[in-house]
């Protein structure tokens, strides 16, 4: 029994708060908090509507922490999940801090001006978490979060040492819309536009955005296009799993969706660089986000499903192996339960059973962890219950394409 303080109340938010709420044995008192009350209420009017439970909702900044304090010491919470924007992590983490709560995330910290996704910002907090008693779990969406956890199950259970592992993300899903972005406009192009970068031997290798490319067959999709692209996970993956010599992440992509964001691209929409427009400062990437549909609006449109998942090969007993373990999941099987989209879904879940994980008493410990360092079993024994049932395969050899 447990009271628990949610922050952002976009596509994700959502997602976590309906999940707290349909788990009342756990979370016995769910606060949300974000910047526009006006979204913080409708979620909390659609929750008691449709599961008749009370969300208590408040108005916060999270860019300052001393309002995150106020907010903070009045609700006083075993646990905030943040699920507002990446920006926002260290002021959330610099505020749990202060209160003495511990802290969940499912994205690492991004300074605003510069499109970089590293940890060592949250990374540099071990010490003063460690000290004070309180754990930080970060990056527990699903990628990163689930893939980070298939691939230390994969080492618990399967082999004795992994030698390459290739994350293979999979949308098949059609909102309908000639563009629009599954998440954050801004995060999802920021990170879609960024140089290719994966680690190989000891060394992170790089190359232009997109421009490798294979087609893979995924179960309950068909073929799909995969790109190779740098995601966060990789970089706490090549630390965490040792004696790894590959890991890359690969997306699918449609070339009706490529072909706008090369366009926008060409044309400097997705420039994070504030230019001078009658007399104002804007960053076009902002503005871009402000005409693009709004994440949250795909729901009710998207049909299809998305497959996510791991493709690791190694050894077990001195004889060289190849699993795969994926998860599917249907978009408008989400809406149906929790009025949102997979993509929301398949991070919101993952935030909530790791949640689950940390007020339950089966991860804990004092510091700043990445789900990857943390006991596979009991989440993804749970997580199947939680609405994101996995399964896993062995197979022949990896996959040509992959080789
Ligand atoms: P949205 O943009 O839909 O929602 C973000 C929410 O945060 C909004 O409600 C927004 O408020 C709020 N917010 C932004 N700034 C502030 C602030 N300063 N103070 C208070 N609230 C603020 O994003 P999503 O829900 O799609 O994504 C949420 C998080 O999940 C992001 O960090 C994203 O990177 C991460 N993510 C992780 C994935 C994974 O698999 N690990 C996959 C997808 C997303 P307002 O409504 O006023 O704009």
């Amino acid at each position: 029994m447990s009271r628990v303080l949610i922050i952002g109340a976009g596509g994700v938010g959502n997602v976590v708060a309906f999940k707290c709420a349909m788990a009342p044995e756990i979370f016995s008192d769910i606060w949300l908090a974000s910047r526009t009350l006006s979204k913080v209420e409708k979620i909390a009017a659609d929750i008691k509507e449709k599961t008749g439970r009370t969300v208590k909702t408040a108005k916060v900044d999270a860019d300052n922490v001393t309002d995150l304090v106020k907010l903070i010491r009045e609700v006083q919470p075993k646990l905030v999940i943040n699920v507002a924007l990446p920006y926002q992590d260290l002021t959330i983490m610099d505020a749990c801090l202060e209160t003495g709560v511990h802290y969940l995330d499912t994205a690492n910290y991004e300074p605003p001006d510069t499109a970089k996704f590293e940890y060592k910002w949250q990374w540099a907090y071990q010490e003063k978490f460690q000290k004070a008693g309180l754990m930080a779990v970060l990056g527990c969406g699903f990628d990163p979060g689930v893939t980070n956890i298939f691939t230390a199950h994969m080492q618990k259970v399967h082999f004795d040492s992994i030698e390459t592992l290739d994350i293979l993300d999979a949308n098949g899903g059609d909102h309908g819309y000639h563009f629009a972005t599954n998440f954050n406009p801004e995060i999802n192009i920021r990170e879609i536009t960024a140089a290719a970068r994966h680690y190989e031997n000891g060394e992170w290798k790089e190359s232009s955005a997109l421009s490798t490319h294979h087609t893979f067959n995924f179960d309950k999709i068909g073929d799909k296009e995969i790109y190779l692209m740098y995601h966060e996970e990789l970089e706490s993956l090549a630390k965490n799993i040792k004696g790894m010599k590959r890991a890359r992440f690969w997306m699918t992509f449609s070339e009706k969706y490529l072909t706008h964001l090369r366009v926008l691209e060409n044309v400097g929409m997705t420039s994070i660089e504030p230019i001078n427009f009658e007399g104002k400062q804007i960053v076009p990437l902002q503005f871009l986000k402000a005409v693009l549909p709004d994440p949250a609006s795909l729901g009710p449109r998207t049909k299809g499903k998305t497959n996510i998942g791991c493709v690791v090969h190694g050894t077990k007993n001195g004889k060289k192996k190849t699993m795969y373990i994926y998860q599917i999941c249907d978009h408008e099987e989400c809406w149906k339960e929790v009025r949102s989209q997979a993509i929301s879904y398949t991070t919101g879940v993952p935030a909530v059973t790791g949640a689950m994980m940390m007020l339950q008493g089966h991860w804990k410990g004092a510091g700043v962890f990445n789900v990857e360092q943390l006991d596979p079993t009991p989440f993804l024994n749970v997580l199947g219950a939680q609405g994101l049932p996995w399964q896993e395969v062995e197979l022949p050899e990896v996959p040509a394409v992959l080789k």
